[in-house]
């Protein structure tokens, strides 16, 4: 059993090393767990991010993630590249162990651990990500002008993505299983009425092709099984997203998607000293800067549950 620390932080991505960043500047000498397969978050499976403020020209998204790491460790901040297997955190001090069994205690803990995009499980989806295979319209689509590119999913996040691409896009289609959306009405009417989309119903993605950049997709009949070429150079896969909390059940609040529910616009969970941030909590935006605001905020509501302990 360690010492009893300030502040314990679980995820590095951008949510957790901002938390970082400012506790350690707040002399609060912070331990984070960073993960002991995906240390730096979503990003360090990127290529290019143009939208994460303060890069004129762009930056690949693991030298941003190794910016954000070596900027909290400069300050002081205990990174360790290891998975938090178990916490509890009812109580005045918390427990979390790691997977060499140790525990280790602190009088905060913040959470951030992000969530995982929902994938297909197809040879070349991962080599391909970042190039040609996104999972985010919001930070890709301005690299498809006009290109023809595909959508993946029938529901509100899949149309929503469809409509925002086509603005960019020579066209989208969007490749749905069914013969009908799941999306809400709403949605499916403005899908409906943009020219430039196109549906591909009854039909799943069978292959993923190309080699440095994504050149085309083999789509499979979900009625039929027969396969057909659609050649486009941009395939968005919008089939949900998974917030990591197994951890955490039983003993936060989630909702109904698993999400960690907090008290917005504070980062409070239901258990006093502790806060949660990025994209575990969130649904809407799942921004790399969005997560970086609120892990500076669950930071300074850590810093001022210390402060209101002492
Ligand atoms: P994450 O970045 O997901 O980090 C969570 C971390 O927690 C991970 O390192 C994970 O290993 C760790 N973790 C989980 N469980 C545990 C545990 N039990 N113990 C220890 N550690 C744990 N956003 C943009 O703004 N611009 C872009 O251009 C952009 N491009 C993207 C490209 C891709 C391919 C993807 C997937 C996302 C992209 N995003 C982009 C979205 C952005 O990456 C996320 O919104 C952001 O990373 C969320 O940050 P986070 O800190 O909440 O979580």
């Amino acid at each position: 059993m360690s010492d009893v620390r300030n502040v314990i932080i679980i995820g590095s991505g951008p949510a957790g090393y901002t938390a970082a960043l400012y506790t350690a500047r707040a002399s609060l000498k912070p331990l984070v767990f960073e993960g002991a397969v995906t240390a730096g978050g979503a990003l360090m499976n990127t290529t290019e991010v143009e939208n994460f403020p303060g890069f004129q020209d762009g930056v690949m998204g693991p030298e941003l993630m190794d910016n954000m790491r070596a900027q909290a460790e400069r300050f002081g901040a205990e990174l360790i590249p290891d998975d938090v297997v178990s916490v509890d955190l009812n109580g005045e001090i918390k427990t979390v162990t790691d997977t060499a069994g140790t525990v280790h205690q602190a009088k905060t803990v913040i959470v951030t651990t992000g969530s995982q995009h929902r994938k297909l499980g197809l040879p070349n989806e991962d080599a391909l990500s970042g190039r040609g295979v996104s999972w985010c319209a919001t930070c890709d689509g301005f690299f498809f002008k006009d290109q023809d590119i595909a959508v993946l999913g029938g529901g509100d996040t899949a149309m929503e993505e469809a409509t925002f691409l086509s603005r960019f896009a020579k066209s989208v289609t969007i490749v749905h299983r069914r013969d009908s959306l799941r999306a809400s009405k709403a949605m499916q009417d403005r899908a409906f009425a943009d020219p430039k989309i196109k549906f591909a119903w009854d039909s799943e993605v069978a292959e993923i092709h190309g080699e440095q950049k994504l050149t085309g997709l083999t789509l499979r009949s979900t009625k039929t099984g027969e396969t057909s070429e659609l050649p486009v150079t941009g395939l968005f896969i919008a089939i949900g997203h998974d917030p990591r909390t197994e951890l955490f059940k039983g003993q936060l609040n989630l909702d109904d998607e698993g999400y960690l529910q907090v008290e917005a616009p504070s980062t409070r969970t239901n258990l006093t000293g502790v806060f949660a941030a990025g994209d575990v909590v969130d649904h809407t935006y799942r921004q790399a800067i969005t997560a970086a605001g609120t892990g500076c905020s669950a930071a300074l509501d850590a810093e001022r549950h210390l402060a209101a302990l002492a």
